[in-house]
């Protein structure tokens, strides 16, 4: 295909699905290594506590599932035992309290979010407790952002007004596809009008930027009736939308194996799917922020990209810069100092670390100075789908025709496909190289595309 694309068709979608990661970090988290551990760790966050009013960002990982969604790929521990749960609490107050005694409470949070598993498995009282022991420790900035992901199948207005009363003020919720048929074969059944309700009830109680999640490439997932599940989440007037590819692994995911692979649409269909929500939301009004990611004009994430001031971390889009960010809990990840932490992924790796040690990293990356060029340029391609060539050379003194000759020579197929303008002062990705952004970004990995490429293979498709 050489001539330039006006839709997003199939024969693009099929052209550009490859393997590839989807940049909330750069490096990505394949090439960290266990070379970066607990000793870093702590002196990373001693130097922290030197930058006084840099805002923090916050993530908290809580695990617990009482059961698991078949096309689940999260990092998740199901069960009902109220005690196991208790102690993961525990030795989650530990981990803060132990950080707080490093870092200090005097960083302003600008950012904090809840993620999971699910986060509201605790019930009302237990998660009140917990939350305010979290909010305790830190200091807010005026207008922060505190998010949480929550399940339509248990919330309730008491916890939704529980949250609102300790300072949460976004919320995201897991829908996935609305066919009666694709939600029984993924384990998971919600129909429309119990996700209408909590949607309403969270808006009346004033949450902001309130988020869906779907998935497309579910088994029995079809054309005309994902179409309908479109139609159905823009009557709720979510302000943002996410469209995610499922990611089939049942080598690696066992509980994927529920799914009958005959259940599965085809590669065709799966694009067409994805072509459907992406003509659907658009002409819904929702403008395209990411590859996958969809918000209405007046969002903030969607006026933060108008303006070139849009980032992105381990909890995706936002508007709050927060350069350096802590990860608690099991499998959380940070970045401080210019260096990736993260946490064991298992449960009692993770408990036994911290009644060891006090704290739980067991891998992560120091980022070199080429390692902070890349970051930077990935992330205006990600973020605000353009870099300006001098804003590279004030930032780190770098000349951009020297330094990435050969990725400017390699972005010209992407030229040719109408994805992306290479102009005098910067590069410019079209309306239609949203949805390619991933792969445009891959141009100027240097992981992928140097000797390290071996090691980068567990990436899910672009598409
Ligand atoms: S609720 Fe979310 S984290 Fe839990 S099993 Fe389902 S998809 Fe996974």
């Amino acid at each position: 295909m050489s001539h330039a694309a006006t839709t997003v068709s199939v024969e693009l979608l099929k052209k550009y699905d490859r393997p590839g990661p989807r940049y909330t970090s750069y490096p990505t988290v394949p090439v960290w290594t266990e070379s970066i551990g607990f000793d870093d760790y702590a002196r990373s966050l001693e130097q922290a506590s030197m930058r006084r009013d840099e805002p923090l960002a916050i993530y908290c990982h809580i695990p617990f599932c009482t059961h698991r969604c078949y096309y689940c790929g999260c990092n998740t521990v199901v069960t009902n035992n109220q005690d196991r749960i208790r102690r993961y609490v525990e030795t989650l107050s530990r981990e803060i309290d132990n950080v707080v005694r490093i870092i200090g409470r005097h960083r302003p949070v600008s950012q904090l979010h809840f993620g999971g598993g699910t986060p509201l498995f605790l019930d009302t009282a237990g998660m009140t407790e917990v939350l305010n022991f979290i909010t305790s420790r830190f200091t807010f900035q005026t207008n922060h952002e505190q998010s949480i992901e929550l399940d339509p199948r248990v919330t309730k207005r008491e916890q939704l007004e529980a949250l609102r009363h300790i300072g949460f003020n976004r919320v995201s919720f897991g829908v996935q596809d609305f066919d009666a048929d694709v939600q029984k074969a993924v384990g998971r059944i919600q129909p429309f009008d119990m996700v209408a309700e909590v949607l309403k009830q969270s808006r009346s109680l004033g949450f902001r930027g309130i988020n869906a999640d779907l998935i497309y490439g579910l088994p029995l997932q079809k054309v005309e009736s994902f179409s309908h599940t479109l139609d159905q989440i823009v009557s709720l007037r979510p302000d943002r939308l996410a469209v995610y590819s499922f990611a089939y692994l049942p080598k690696s995911l066992a509980h994927q194996n529920r799914i009958d692979p005959e259940d599965l649409p085809t590669t065709d269909v799966k694009y067409r799917l994805f072509a459907t929500a992406i003509e659907k939301l658009t002409a819904a009004g929702y403008l395209q922020i990411g590859m996958d990611h969809f918000a209405l004009p007046d969002d903030e994430l969607a006026v933060a990209q108008r303006d070139g001031r849009l980032f992105r971390n381990f909890m995706g889009y936002t508007v709050q810069q927060a350069p350096e960010m802590i990860g608690f809990g099991m499998s959380a990840i940070g970045y401080i100092d210019n260096t990736f932490f993260q946490s064991h992924s298992k449960l009692d790796s993770y408990g036994n670390a911290i009644a060891e040690r006090g704290l739980a990293i067991y891998r992560g990356m120091r980022l070199g100075q080429d390692d902070l060029i890349r970051q930077y340029v990935i992330t205006q391609l990600m973020c605000n789908f353009t870099l300006s060539y001098q804003s590279l050379q004030d930032r780190f003194g770098v000349d951009y025709f020297g330094y990435f000759a050969n990725e400017h020579q390699a972005l010209e197929s992407f030229v040719d496909d109408g994805l992306l303008t290479r102009g005098d002062a910067g590069l410019h990705i079209s309306t239609i190289g949203r949805t390619f952004v991933r792969n445009i970004a891959m141009t100027f990995d240097t992981y992928l595309n140097g000797k390290q490429a071996e090691k980068t293979v567990t990436f899910s498709r672009t598409i």
